[in-house]
């Protein structure tokens, strides 16, 4: 396990409204990492700062082993540094199957040292077959994607963000108008995806972040209100606070 990405004494401020506040939040690889907090708590804030869509007016975001700074670096630079992001709506391409959805999505091959993990080398067909797998579609590959419930759009989604091999998943509310049995797909497919990398997941539905059963981060007015396992951070009386609006 290594430190994968390092925030550190991040601040934004929009109109004179300080949206990040100092904010140092620190993600292992692997790691699974749910982000909660009250609406207007800077979540997504957070995640434009990481992915490089926000700059942020102070502080440091810093990547991988060699600890590179990302402040500063496009989207599309930060992107190849092996950051995917899901947002909340589904962007599938729904004329296409979800075989070629994931085919199109696999642009980057895995390269040179995908041969010392695979006795033999991975064909496309391969890989494809594999991720439909990880995502519960294995048996959905030659259905037009606009064909697929909700939730399967979603799974698909994330398997064309799996298909790029990134190191850090960035997930906004996967389980935003889910049924109760996709929601605990949901958690499986988050689970295995986070084995291999790391994977921050922002959300508001408490029972489907009891599910994930990983460490929690609270944020709350652009900073981290407390961190820990879902008991001990719905146990702190000033999330108890925020969340009961007192
Ligand atoms: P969350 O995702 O936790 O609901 P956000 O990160 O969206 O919170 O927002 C944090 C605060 O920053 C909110 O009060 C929001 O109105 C403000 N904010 C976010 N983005 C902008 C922007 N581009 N311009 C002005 N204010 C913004």
């Amino acid at each position: 396990m290594i430190s994968l990405l390092e925030v550190s004494g991040v601040s934004k401020t929009f109109d004179g409204f300080r949206a990040i506040n100092n904010l140092s939040i620190q993600i292992n690889e692997p790691e699974l990492r749910a982000i909660i907090g009250p609406n207007g708590a800077g979540k997504t804030t957070f995640m434009d700062i990481v992915t490089g869509k926000t700059r942020p007016d102070t502080g440091q975001v810093l990547w991988g082993e060699r600890n590179e700074s990302l402040t500063g670096l496009s989207e599309a630079e930060i992107a190849n540094r092996g950051i995917g992001r899901k947002f909340q709506k589904p962007t599938v391409f729904e004329n296409q199957t979800v075989r070629q959805n994931l085919a199109m999505a696999l642009k980057n091959p895995r390269g040179p040292l995908a041969a010392l993990f695979f006795k033999e080398p991975q064909t496309d067909a391969d890989r494809i077959n594999e991720i439909a797998g990880e995502i519960g579609l294995a048996d959905q590959l030659p259905r037009p994607a606009g064909e697929l419930s909700h939730g399967q759009k979603q799974w698909l989604e994330i398997g064309m963000l799996l298909a790029q091999d990134p190191r850090l998943l960035l997930v906004d509310e996967p389980a935003a108008g889910m049924t109760a049995e996709e929601r605990e797909k949901t958690t499986d497919i988050l689970k295995r995806a986070a084995r291999t990398r790391a994977v921050v997941v922002v959300e508001h539905d408490m029972e489907f972040v009891r599910r994930l059963n990983c460490k929690v981060t609270v944020l709350h007015e652009g900073h981290v209100l407390a961190e820990g396992s879902l008991d001990h951070v719905t146990a702190d009386p000033t999330v108890i606070d925020v969340y009961l609006g007192r």
